[in-house]
C-alpha cells in the first residue's frame, strides 16, 4: 500500500471519518442541524463523549470534520477545530487560555481586528495585552510575569511584513513555561510547517488562501499537543486527566460550543475544495509576487518595495529559512504622496480595489485610509502604516497581464 507523502496527494486522499453510504468522491454537504439515535443509551453515551458520533452541527458536523481531518493530515496536529472565521479562531484561543487578570504578550504589528480585539475587547474582561518588540528577547522576558498566559505572533505581519525568528521565539516562550500561538494566515501550511518551529497553537484565517481564494469566511485552530498544559494555571486541572488533550477537551466541550462560532457545512465544503488546489495556487501567487516586487523596484516613481522574498529585505534570510521559496504573496510599495497612491489605484483596470488577501484575483488597497482609518496619524505612524504606502495581494492571474496593468496605470500618473 502506497503511503502518500506529497502535500496535495495527502489532502486529496484523506479518508473520511466514516465511509460514505453512496461512496461519493467528494464529502457531501451535511446541511442538517441534528442527528438521529437508535436508542436512549446511545444518545447518553454520545453526550458523554464515549461514542464518536455527531449530535448537533454547532458542536460537530461530518462535512466540517472532513476539512478538519485534511488539515490534521497535512500539519501533523493532534487536534484541529474549524470555526466561522479567522477572528473566531483568534478569540476562541484567547478565551481558552486567559482569565481576568491574565496578560498576553504580542507585537503591535497585528492584523487590524486582532489589534483592536487585544487593545479593547479583552481589556473589558480584565485581560491585558502587553505589546512589545518580538524580535527583542530581553523586552519579551521583562514583560512576562506569573499571569502571562501566551505569546501571540503573526508569521508575516500585515502590512509591515515583519518576520521574527520563530524557533527562537518558541524557545523564549517555553523557557518561561508559556505557549506560543502563531497566526500563520500569510504563510499557509504548504510553505510553513508550524510544528517544526515549536509553535504550540496555530490559528489561520481559512478565508484567505485555503478557501480557494476568497470563496467563504472561515478559521482554524490547530493544536499540536506539545505544550505541557500542567504549566497553565487554567488548564492544569484538566491536564491531570487528559494530558496533551486538555486544551482540546475544554475547547470542544466548552469554549467553542458555547461561543457558537461554528463553520457552516457549506463553507467547509468550499474550503475543503479550496485546500485541494492550495499548493498550485499559492506557488503561482507567490511567484507573481516576487516577480512584481522586482519589477516595482526597478521603477523610478516607486520609492520603496517591501517583500520578504527579495534580497534587499532585512527579513530575506530568516524568511527563506522559515518559509522556503514562497514567503507570502503580498507586498507593499510606496509612492511619494497619498494623492499619487489614489491616482494609481484609480488607474488600474484589472487589479481590484478590495480588502482581502490571497484571493485568486490581485487586490490593492491603501491601508492608512481604510483598515487603519479609525486610528489617528500618530498611531498609524507607530504601526508603520505610511500615508504613501499601498498593499498589493497577488492573485493567480498571468504575470504579463498584471505587469501590463501596472504599466498602464503608471504611465498615466
Ligand atoms: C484576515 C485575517 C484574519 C481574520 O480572519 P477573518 O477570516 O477575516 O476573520 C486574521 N489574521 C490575519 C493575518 C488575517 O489576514
Amino acid at each position: 500500500m502506497i503511503k502518500p507523502t506529497g502535500f496535495t496527494t495527502r489532502i486529496i486522499h484523506t479518508p473520511y471519518a466514516k465511509e460514505d453510504a453512496n461512496r461519493a468522491l467528494h464529502q457531501p454537504i451535511y446541511s442538517n442541524a441534528a442527528f438521529d439515535f437508535e436508542s436512549a443509551e446511545q444518545m447518553e453515551m454520545a453526550f458523554q463523549g464515549r461514542l464518536p458520533v455527531h449530535t448537533y452541527s454547532r458542536i460537530s458536523n461530518p462535512t466540517v470534520e472532513n476539512l478538519e481531518l485534511r488539515i490534521k493530515q497535512i500539519t501533523g496536529a493532534l487536534n484541529v477545530t474549524a470555526l466561522s472565521s479567522g477572528m473566531a479562531a483568534v478569540s476562541n484561543v484567547i478565551f481558552m487560555l486567559a482569565s481576568t487578570g491574565s496578560n498576553i504578550i504580542a507585537s503591535k504589528h497585528l492584523f487590524g481586528n486582532t489589534l483592536v480585539f487585544f487593545e479593547s475587547t479583552i481589556k473589558d474582561f480584565g485581560i491585558e495585552a502587553r505589546f512589545c518588540d518580538l524580535t527583542n528577547e530581553e523586552e519579551i522576558k521583562s514583560n512576562i510575569d506569573a499571569n502571562t498566559v501566551a505569546i501571540f505572533v503573526e508569521t508575516i505581519t500585515n502590512p509591515q511584513l515583519e518576520v521574527v525568528d520563530l524557533k527562537h521565539l518558541a524557545h523564549t516562550a517555553h523557557s518561561q513555561s508559556i505557549p506560543l500561538i502563531a497566526d500563520t494566515t500569510l504563510t499557509p501550511p504548504n510553505v510553513f510547517t508550524a510544528k517544526d518551529f515549536g509553535i504550540d497553537l496555530e490559528v489561520i484565517s481559512s478565508t484567505k488562501s485555503i478557501s480557494g481564494g476568497g470563496t467563504s469566511v472561515g478559521g482554524l485552530i490547530i493544536d499540536y499537543g506539545i505544550f505541557d498544559w500542567s504549566k497553565s494555571k487554567k488548564l492544569a486541572p484538566l491536564a491531570k486527566r487528559f494530558g496533551p488533550y486538555a486544551f482540546n477537551y475544554k475547547l470542544r466541550r466548552e469554549v467553542f460550543r458555547n461561543l457558537g462560532a461554528c463553520l457552516s457545512p457549506f463553507a467547509a465544503y468550499l474550503q475543503s475544495l479550496g485546500l485541494e488546489t492550495l499548493q498550485l495556487r499559492f506557488e503561482k501567487a507567490a511567484n507573481n509576487c516576487r516577480e512584481l516586487a522586482e519589477y516595482l523596484l526597478s521603477l523610478p516613481q516607486v520609492k520603496q518595495v517591501n517583500y520578504p522574498g527579495i534580497k534587499g529585505s532585512e527579513f530575506y534570510t530568516i524568511s527563506k529559512q522559515q518559509f522556503g521559496r514562497f514567503p507570502g504573496a503580498m507586498l507593499t510599495f510606496d509612492f511619494s504622496t497619498k494623492e499619487e497612491c489614489f491616482t494609481f489605484m484609480n488607474n488600474l483596470e484589472l487589479i481590484r480595489r478590495a480588502t482581502n488577501v490571497y484571493d485568486n484575483k490581485t487586490l490593492i488597497l491603501h491601508p492608512a485610509s481604510t483598515i487603519y482609518c479609525d486610528f489617528d496619524r500618530d498611531k498609524r505612524e507607530s504601526l508603520h502604516v505610511r500615508e504613501t504606502m499601498l498593499r498589493l495581494s497577488l492573485g493567480i492571474e498571468d504575470l504579463e497581464d498584471l505587469k501590463s496593468d501596472l504599466e498602464q496605470a503608471l504611465s498615466k500618473l
